[in-house]
């Protein structure tokens, strides 16, 4: 027996984390349903053994070729062209979005953020000593951009973070939004050294941006007139390599830079590299299935409300759903059957993501049992 000095506030806290259960639909975290073909399989595997040839030295720690890579794959996909220095990767963009907050946040500064949202943000405020703190979202989960910006100057928070798509409500945000509260940031930072103005980093995070809508546009296109803006995304979702553990962000050159500084040396793997790599060589094979897992999305949320449900419209790969008198009972019998969702946002919502037409339909099967049953 002994008694840790387990740091303050972290007593009652357990690991963030949704069930990992061995169910024939696991429509629980937002994967993409699809695994990858044998061709890229078979050059992640040749590129991953030269790497392992080199494995005694040190991988490559600021990762150029990667991050070339990668601004590349956000060209063909946005339109936007961005140099190198200007992304930056981890371990997921959940290690990018720490990385940011151990660099802007920390003890009497604050991050904001829109609530109900992804709950992670939380966590990387409390392991980096800096107050979270959150506005509510409208009804229709859009920002209430007057109560953000008074929030902003009241609070004058280091970093804003904004989701969209976001999750769990798979709502975009609109592109004036984002303007309004890109414009209020300027100047709503905490004090900088010696109380100069700063301007308040915010964050958009965009794991699911490559499911939005036609016309809906990425923060992406803002970059270029906002050197406190920083656009997240992952190769977790529509890339279907959440197993990689490849997150990345764009931002300005003096942001990026910033970055560098908190990152543990030699933090990107020389085999997490090399697999990116050579999966972004395949990204059109990997995208491929983004357009139909739209279109599964859009059915399931016309199939939702034809059951008379309310589902919200999303521009993500899952879909908010409601309200149940006892959502935990559905998830449930959901998972007796088992199809395996989320009990996510708003007091009698469940999420559920966008998987294969064979599992989809056992979703449907399973729920539609449940809404006869009563
Ligand atoms: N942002 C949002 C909104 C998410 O839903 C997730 C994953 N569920 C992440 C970031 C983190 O994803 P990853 O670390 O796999 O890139």
């Amino acid at each position: 027996m002994t008694i840790l000095p387990i740091r303050p506030g972290l007593e009652d806290e357990t690991p963030y984390g949704a069930p990992e259960l061995e169910v024939p639909a696991r429509l629980n975290v937002n994967e993409n349903p699809h695994p990858p073909s044998q061709a890229v399989i078979d050059d992640i595997a040749q590129a991953v053994a030269r790497a392992a040839g080199g494995l005694n030295r040190y991988p490559d720690r600021d990762f150029p070729a990667l991050r070339q890579a990668l601004a590349d794959y956000l060209g063909a996909e946005s339109g936007v062209r961005l140099a190198g220095e200007q992304i930056w990767a981890a371990n997921g963009s959940n290690e990018v979005m720490l990385h940011v907050l151990q660099a802007f946040g920390g003890p009497g500064r604050a991050c904001l953020s829109f609530t109900p949202t992804y709950s992670m943000y939380p966590e990387y405020a409390r392991d980096t000593l800096t107050d979270y703190v959150t506005v509510e979202r409208r009804p229709d989960f859009s920002i209430d951009l007057e109560a953000a910006g008074e929030r902003m100057r009241e609070l004058r928070p280091a970093v804003v973070i904004v989701t969209s798509p976001n999750n769990p409500t798979g709502t975009a945000l609109p592109a004036a939004d984002l303007r309004e509260i890109l414009a209020v940031a300027r100047g709503s930072g905490p004090a900088g050294a010696d109380g100069a103005e700063t301007d308040c980093v915010v964050i958009v995070d965009e794991a699911y941006a490559e499911f939005r809508r036609p016309g809906v546009p990425s923060a992406l296109e803002l970059l270029a007139d906002n050197p406190h803006l920083a656009v997240t995304r992952t190769m977790s979702k529509a890339f279907g390599a959440a197993g990689l553990r490849l997150g990345y962000l764009a931002a300005s050159r003096e942001l990026v830079d910033v970055l560098r500084i908190v990152r543990l040396p030699y933090h990107l793997s020389a085999i997490t590299q090399a697999a990116a790599l050579a999966a972004l060589a395949h990204r059109e094979e990997l995208m491929g299935q983004v357009a139909s897992l739209r279109a599964e999305r859009d059915g399931l949320v016309d199939w939702l409300r034809a059951q008379g449900l309310t589902a919200h419209e999303s521009d993500a790969n899952f879909v908010l759903f409601g309200p149940f008198a006892d959502r935990r009972a559905v998830f449930e019998r959901l998972l007796a059957d088992g199809v395996l969702i989320r009990v996510v946002g708003p007091e009698g919502f469940l999420r559920v993501s966008v998987g294969t037409p064979e599992e989809m339909r056992a979703f449907r099967d399973s729920l539609g049992a449940v809404l006869t049953a009563g």
